[in-house]
């Protein structure tokens, strides 16, 4: 490992060193499972070929920081349409441009998202840049399956397998990404699963903490008297006219790490939720190990069980109150 930016992923430790090494080539392909992280290993990629520091990328020279707004000029990117199918005229438009002088630094760069994609047409518009490509530019494909290329793209670009992040690479990624995150750098990269857009989505997202707050202390509660139980129904939606799936996924995948964080704590495992280790312990303490494990349980059942045809509050407060029974030691399961 060269570079103590980010580990764990080969790939993009691959390409770090091609810019370590002076050897950057005109052609990339990056394979690997939508959310793996092949968009961020570009990204970085391309702020490395451009960084004028010392460690690259520095992300501190003004390079980096164009590339942090949006705003440097010599990175291409074409993204594929909603449905999927990337432009004909996006490729022929990009690969042009391609050809143009960089304005700022050595090289162009040219990402094409979702290369999977292209029509065979649009894949032969960017033939050309891959059989003649100018010196100064680097043309990335970020693919879910490099047989859906071309042999002809195939066989000119450098294929690389993406993996997934490993919960320290995406750790020192968020450390050094997000440095106002740094507390719950543990927490995002256990919770993202490896995921490392995940991980950046849930960096960008204030409302999720908030909400996490919120479910957390409603967790809490429901370890005390019978009125945690309608201030934890609040934060779930119940009472509202219409609860957003999104926000009640949220709100069962929030609880469900908490409660198995609870199971984990008493049998001795990793948790999640790293950067609440010291309320979870306080949490812990007040429930039994089969108490935790029947309250996760509950919740686990009613995500299975809940369909659109269902009324939604009476699930929520069933579920609720089965939980409150469970983590004070009345519980219903037998
Ligand atoms: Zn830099």
């Amino acid at each position: 490992m060269e570079n103590n930016f980010i580990t764990g992923q080969r790939a993009l430790e691959r390409l770090l060193a091609d810019v370590k090494n002076g050897t950057v080539s005109h052609a990339y392909i990056l394979e690997g499972p939508r959310g793996i992280g092949k968009r961020t290993a570009a990204d970085i990629f391309a702020r490395a070929v451009h960084c004028t520091g010392a460690e690259k990328p520095c992300g501190l020279c003004p390079a980096c920081k164009m590339h942090r707004a949006g705003t440097h000029p010599d990175i291409l990117r074409v993204e594929p349409e909603e449905n999927g199918s990337v432009k004909i005229e996006a490729v022929r438009q990009a690969a042009d441009e391609l050809y143009m002088r960089p304005k700022l630094a050595e090289r162009k760069i040219l990402i094409i998202n979702g290369a999977d994609g292209m029509t065979g047409a649009a894949q032969n518009a960017l033939l050309k840049s891959f059989e003649e490509p100018p010196s100064y530019g680097t043309v990335v494909l970020l693919s879910e399956n490099i047989q859906n290329l071309l042999p002809t793209i195939r066989s000119r670009g450098i294929k690389l397998l993406m993996e997934p992040f490993t919960a320290d690479g995406i750790k020192a990624f968020v450390e050094a990404e997000y440095p106002e995150m740094r507390e719950k750098s543990g927490f995002v990269a256990n919770y993202s699963g490896g995921n490392v857009g995940r991980a950046i989505e849930l960096c960008e997202d204030g409302e999720f903490f908030e909400l996490r707050n919120s479910l957390i202390d409603a967790a809490i509660g429901l370890a005390g008297s019978k009125s945690g139980i309608l201030a934890a129904a609040e934060v779930f939606g119940v009472g509202q006219r219409k609860v957003d799936a999104e926000y009640r996924q949220t709100c069962f995948d929030i609880l469900l790490s908490w409660l198995g964080d609870a199971v984990m704590l008493k049998q001795g495992g990793r948790i999640v939720n790293t950067d609440r280790e010291d309320g979870l312990r306080a949490f812990a303490a007040k429930i039994t190990a089969s108490g935790a494990l029947a309250a996760l349980e509950d919740v686990e059942e009613t995500v299975r069980g809940l369909n659109a045809s269902m009324k939604y509050d009476i699930w929520i407060m069933n579920m609720l109150i089965k939980c409150w029974r469970d983590i004070h030691g009345y519980s219903s399961r037998s």
